[in-house]
């Protein structure tokens, strides 16, 4: 059953919220919509804050154009949605995230057996998640790839996006975000199995904000003499010194790691380097590259900076869930990274275009 205008508006928003606070999208990332009727869809507006979002804001589509049927810039993943809406007429929501562990996992390029993982979870899952090639964000390619990758398993509730995120569909909203939360129960399972030994304390942890041990504001950056140079650079308005566990985890390999989820190479493009402990002041600063910008310190965690504390945490969240991708590799596991070529260009989209809609209100 589709939803009418009222009832969509009032479930994508409250499902906006449900996945904001567990965890399951972030920041402006991911992206929400229901079906209305046989021809459109309501979905949400690309690169806007979760927080602030009203009905107002949601945008109604055209399935078969895709073009908007209202005012205001739909979400970039249109295409994504379109295409499982005509693939599949019993599907009515959709959500797409960016949860940990399903996106980790996605860097493998493999189908997930539920069967083989948590078989309690497939009258949720289904028998199998497969697994989408890699697209750039936002493109045909990817919209095209999703949909084959459904395709190819007639009655999947999910498809992971390699090197990306997930998306989840089921016939209503609930049902949806059920999804989306056994998706990632089964991925944890699974990347505990393959990560193995390499697995930190704390991987579980409820609040990643507790591992920040440090967040430094511009205003009074003159106190902090060994992140000095970090503030250097025009536009930097927050460090964050990071210790999540498998920020910390990855630290202590004393490697630099190169970058296997899209969201962080948007943020700090495709390699994100590692230096001593004890590296000085001016070094961090420099390794930091740009804005944002984040290095490794051995063994203790990374350093993060943004415009703004929020571009400094979302920094800090996703770097999580890249070094949790990386880890899977340091564990032998046949991961593909974010190649040079897509990675580069993300970062610069993301620098000259997306970044800056956060904030940008209708009209
Ligand atoms: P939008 O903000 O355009 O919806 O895109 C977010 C995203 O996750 C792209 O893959
Ligand atoms: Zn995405």
């Amino acid at each position: 059953m589709a939803y009418s205008r009222q009832d969509a508006a009032g479930k994508v928003l409250a499902a906006c919220r449900k996945l904001v606070s567990s965890g399951l999208i972030a920041r402006t990332w991911g992206n929400v919509s229901a079906r209305l009727d046989a021809d459109s869809f309501l979905i949400t507006p690309s690169g806007r804050a979760y927080e602030s979002l009203t009905p107002e804001d949601l945008v109604p589509v055209s399935l078969e154009t895709l073009k908007p049927l209202s005012e205001g810039r739909p979400s970039s993943e249109k295409g994504m949605h379109a295409v499982l809406y005509r693939q599949r007429p019993d599907v009515n929501f959709i959500v797409h995230t960016h949860q940990n562990y399903a996106s980790a996992l996605s860097i493998l390029g493999q189908d997930l057996s539920i069967a083989a993982v948590r078989p309690a979870l497939e009258p949720v899952l289904g028998q199998t998640v497969p697994t989408a090639a890699y697209g750039l964000s936002s493109t045909k390619t990817l919209a095209e790839n999703v949909g084959a990758a459904a395709q190819a398993v007639p009655a999947c509730r999910a498809v992971l996006m390699q090197n990306h995120g997930a998306v989840c569909f089921a016939e209503e909203d609930a049902a949806a975000f059920a999804v989306a939360e056994a998706l990632e129960e089964a991925s944890a399972e699974q990347y505990r199995r393959i990560v193995g030994s390499l697995l930190p304390d704390g991987a579980d942890r409820a609040e990643p904000d507790r591992y920040y041990y440090r967040v430094l504001h511009a205003e009074v950056c003159e106190q902090y003499a060994e992140h000095y140079a970090a503030f250097e650079k025009p536009g930097v308005g927050c460090v964050i010194d990071t210790a999540t566990p498998f920020v910390r985890k990855y630290s202590s390999l004393g490697v630099s790691m190169p970058v296997y989820i899209d969201d962080l190479a948007q943020m700090v493009g495709i390699r994100v380097s590692c230096l001593p402990a004890k590296a000085s002041e001016i070094a961090v600063g420099k390794a930091l590259g740009g804005v944002p910008g984040a290095v490794f310190l051995k063994g203790l965690g990374a350093v993060c900076r943004g415009r703004d504390e929020d571009d400094a945490a979302a920094l800090c969240m996703v770097l999580e869930k890249a070094a949790m991708a990386a880890l899977l590799a340091q564990a032998g596991a046949p991961a593909q990274r974010v190649l040079p070529a897509a990675g580069i260009l993300e970062h610069a989209i993301y620098l000259q275009k997306y970044s800056k809609l956060k904030n940008e209100r209708k009209g």
